[in-house]
């Protein structure tokens, strides 16, 4: 490391950047693990290394003896997995998030467990590297269904990195599998091409949000997806009607099946903008009791910050004006780069420009099986407000 740049790795911080490292010592391939020490010569931790990546190395171990080796990966995933059983959600029938990168320890690895099934996703070189090795752990650990792997393309681009999606243990069933949550069954697509997925992060948002809103209620779901939070609010709710608005068609398709085989007749979906359907329900005074939003990420850097704030302003202004007075509005983010603070003087800002009190009555983030790390609060993403519009 250059002189005075080590503090924040001594912090247990796991990313390291290239303006800190002062010279690479021996012959390194990307990938391969490193010793990060500081410029007095002091140990610091083992990483990887990759110079294609801004994030040069990934640190993992900061105990001398703890190297990375085959011991040293294992103690990690039995650690997450631990967590995630202690935390009663290891279910034969149910989905969590089993390792969660840097919260986790393991920087670059995501593996999600839909009923007996992992879903890896990777997303540095380093990582993959060992990808093997994780699969014969995983595979010894849990005796999963099936292991498959996907990449998300834009951080593989970050990371010099090409993944093909693949099947890499077991066999994924060519039909969606069932997974239940909150007493409510869902399909999920493990194939090639279905890609249905699911997210797991808002589970226990999908239930508070569904406790506080008030039975009888019409309801709103924007960007629904397969039907999380309104299929929450047409059976815990009780809700009047439920109405689910997503982009995706496939999305679509399985929200009404999801409604289907949960035999709820209180909810419908549609496929649409949300930005042009929010607008003509607010050109038509539209009146709703509770308003769900849950849009993708906005933005995925800090360059275009504000753009994103004008972004949620914008449903979240058009959100109020739809709610009655005394309306919930169930409100999130996913932006990692949006902090909780910016997230929440936006709420500010629509309150004043709407001219309604907004009384904030839970303020959340993710299910804990997608914890943050104290020493890495990067891994701190989801934002979900709930509020009462007065
Ligand atoms: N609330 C969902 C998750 C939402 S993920 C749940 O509980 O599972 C974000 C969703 O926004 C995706 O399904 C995506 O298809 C949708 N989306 C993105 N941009 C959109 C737009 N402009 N209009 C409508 N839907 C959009």
């Amino acid at each position: 490391m250059r002189p005075r740049k080590a503090q924040p790795f001594f912090g247990r911080h796991p990313w390291v950047r290239d303006s800190g490292i002062d010279k690479v010592i021996g012959k390194v391939e990307d990938g391969d693990v490193v010793e990060l020490i500081s410029d007095k010569d002091r140990f610091i931790a083992y990483g990887l290394i990759n110079r294609n990546s801004h994030l040069r190395v990934r640190l993992y171990s900061w105990d001398p003896e703890a190297k990375l080796d085959h011991a040293f990966w294992r103690s990690r995933l039995e650690r997450a997995i631990q967590m995630r059983r202690e935390l009663g959600m290891l279910r034969e029938d149910s989905g969590c998030r089993l390792v969660y990168s840097e919260a986790d320890g393991l920087s670059g690895l995501v593996v999600e467990y839909f009923a007996g099934h992992l879903v890896i996703q990777i997303t540095s070189l380093g990582m993959y590297k060992q990808l093997e090795q994780i699969v014969a752990l995983l595979e010894d650990l849990l005796q999963p269904k099936s292991i498959s792997l996907r990449g998300e393309a834009g951080i593989l681009k970050l990371e010099g990195l090409e993944i093909e999606p693949r099947v890499v243990s077991g066999e994924v069933p060519a039909e969606p599998i069932e997974l239940v949550e909150n007493d409510l069954r869902y399909e999920v697509g493990l194939s090639e091409g279905q890609k249905t997925g699911f997210y797991l992060d808002q589970r226990d948002n999908r239930r508070v949000a569904a406790n506080i809103i008030p039975a009888g209620s019409k309801v709103l779901d924007m960007f629904c997806y397969s039907g999380g939070f309104a299929l929450n609010a047409a059976k815990h709710a009780q809700a009047s009607h439920v109405h689910g608005v997503d982009g995706s068609g496939p999305a679509i398709s399985a929200a009404e099946r999801n409604a289907e085989r949960n035999q709820l007749t209180n909810v419908t979906f549609e496929k649409a903008d949300c930005f042009d359907y929010l607008k003509a329900r607010v050109d038509a005074g539209d009146q709703y009791d509770a308003i769900v939003l849950d849009p993708p990420k906005f933005t995925k850097s800090r360059r275009t910050i504000d753009e994103a704030l004008r972004a949620y302003f914008h449903i979240n202004r058009h959100a109020a004006q739809l709610l009655r007075p005394g309306g919930i509005l169930v409100t999130c983010s996913c932006s990692g780069n949006v902090s909780r603070d910016e997230f929440q003087m936006m709420l500010l800002g629509v309150s004043q420009k709407s001219g309604r009190d907004f009384r904030i009555l839970e303020q959340r983030g993710a299910a804990p099986d997608h914890p943050v790390s104290a020493t890495c609060l990067e891994s701190e993403y989801l934002k979900c407000f709930i509020a009462s519009v007065g």
